[in-house]
């Protein structure tokens, strides 16, 4: 005789259907080999066996194509990725998706331990076809407040990058990994990063830019789910999901480290051939 769920696995089962719907997974297959019913995985940990969807390119192979695509300029090493299931593996394009159908999956969340500090969501901000997309790592105090990315100290240095490129913040668009203030501005946890990340991976297709700036190492080892330190991949070209991304340093670690802001716009200036940005000429030259 078929097992009964019991009610509390039904009910989680549900919230976790919606979550995969949300984050833009929508067929999921049972392994019908395993015979007993599967316990409720951690977040996101969708079994690759478990799952036959159709492929989005996975991150870690991507790093691995990074090495001979035509598009992207340089070659790299392969970046070792995290053990486990791959982060955006599942997770297929979803057609015609949009900002807003994003923002409104998103709702009122309360899928990580993140909301019960938070004031708003800081979902993202700038132009819904941009070129360039550059990804933080989480709003701060400022961007709480406002709902708004990069408005503190940091986005103001962000915004003279921008500027310095010959671009408006409205020409990019600007987002970050986690949509709600870490308690104290620590750095999000695995499980906050799991959670909301996918909305990125949705930004990002939606989006299409031909070019993402991770700011510092959560944005790039989430997204390129590496546990390599920055430095050894700061302002080399690399892939994802077939898009150019090039990881540069935070603008907070250059407000604590000016000295590295020579290699930031260093960064910015492969960014910007890319993109086919002239740099203004000063005044006096
Ligand atoms: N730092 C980030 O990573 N993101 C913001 O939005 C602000 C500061």
């Amino acid at each position: 005789m078929a097992e009964r769920i019991p009610a509390a696995l039904q009910q989680l089962l549900s919230e976790r259907l919606s979550y995969y719907e949300d984050i833009g997974i929508r067929l999921l297959y049972r392994n019908r080999g395993t015979g007993s019913l599967p316990q409720i995985p951690a977040p996101f940990q969708v079994h690759r066996e478990e799952t036959h969807l159709p492929k989005a390119t996975p991150a870690s192979a991507s790093l691995k194509i990074a090495a001979t695509a035509p598009s992207v300029p340089r070659k790299i090493d392969v970046l070792p990725v995290v053990s486990g299931p791959s982060l955006f593996e599942s997770v297929d394009k979803i057609a015609d998706d949009s900002l807003l159908k994003i923002r409104t999956d998103l709702g009122d969340c309360t899928r990580c331990k993140l909301h019960k500090g938070r004031h708003t969501i800081v979902f993202g901000d700038g132009n819904p076809k941009a070129e360039l997309v550059f990804v933080g790592e989480g709003p701060g105090h400022d961007e709480d407040m406002q709902g708004l990315p990069f408005v503190g100290r940091a986005g103001k240095l962000l915004t003279q990058m921008i500027e310095a490129m010959g671009l408006q913040r409205k020409d990019v668009y600007i987002c970050n990994v986690v949509k709600c203030r870490p308690p104290e501005n620590r750095t999000p946890e695995k499980d906050e990063v799991t959670t909301c990340s996918p909305f990125l991976l949705r930004q990002i297709d939606a989006i299409a830019p031909r070019v993402i700036v991770c700011l510092g190492s959560v944005a790039a080892q989430t997204l390129l789910e590496t546990t390599r330190g920055i430095s050894q991949f700061r302002g080399q070209w690399l892939e994802f999901r077939g898009r150019k991304l090039l990881a540069t340093y935070h603008p907070a670690y250059l407000l604590r480290n000016p000295n590295a802001k020579g290699e930031v716009w260093r960064d910015l200036q492969k960014v910007m051939a890319v993109l086919g940005l002239q740099v203004k000429k000063s005044k006096s030259s």
